[in-house]
């Protein structure tokens, strides 16, 4: 009877210690050094982690890789709508870190660390604009291009219950007025326009 008291012990507390979030064991089953190991069946790993105006990569810690598998769940269920019939998905901005861990891609296609690199412990969201308190900085967010007629912008305007359904954010369209800024932030819905209460106003 003690032993059996004792096992029960010992399983509560490995249970105890399983207990992690859901999207950082999916992190986990993601290879992080292919560039193009697919987060969603639309986006790779090099989507997620290229600085695109310092044409390098970041590599990121278990954090931001798990916000970033957060936000690639998320927005599959969205673009499994709009994909059909519309422009393909052409990414502006996603990660932006404060300390950059620079990586490169090296001659077996592989994407790892670059300890050399002068951009290590740069702050790259400071350098391309991002708000001090961007969720860009830990991977919560992505910009998604969106010019002339707007396709996605009104896509999303006329869709948002998609917004609801997968807990993504989206910025107003009269402040991202050349792309769409989505993100997996926590706000409240509260006290928002009927029909608008997934968009916010930075
Ligand atoms: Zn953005």
């Amino acid at each position: 009877m003690k032993k059996i008291f004792l096992l029960f012990l010992l399983l509560n507390g490995i249970n105890i210690f399983a207990q992690e979030d859901f999207y950082t064991r999916v992190a986990r089953q993601i290879d992080w050094n292919n560039p193009n190991a697919r987060i969603n069946p639309y986006m790779t790993v090099a989507d997620a982690l290229l600085l695109r105006e310092w044409g390098i990569y970041h590599i990121p810690n278990d954090n931001e890789k798990r916000n970033i598998m957060c936000l690639a769940d998320r927005l599959g269920g969205v673009l499994n709508v709009y994909v059909y019939g519309n422009p393909p998905i052409v990414i502006s901005s996603w990660i932006r870190p404060t300390s950059v861990n620079a990586g490169r891609i090296d001659g077996n296609g592989r994407l790892i660390r670059d300890p050399s690199s002068r951009y290590n412990g740069m702050n790259y969201n400071a350098s391309v604009g991002g708000a001090s308190r961007s969720l860009h900085i830990s991977g919560l967010a992505i910009d998604i291009v969106d010019r002339g007629n707007r396709p996605l912008t009104n896509f999303l305007l006329r869709n948002q219950s998609l917004l609801e359904r997968q807990l993504l954010w989206m910025e107003d369209e009269n402040s991202a007025t050349t792309w769409v800024h989505f993100d997996a932030g926590e706000r409240s819905t509260s006290g928002r326009p009927r029909g608008r209460e997934r968009i916010f106003r930075p």
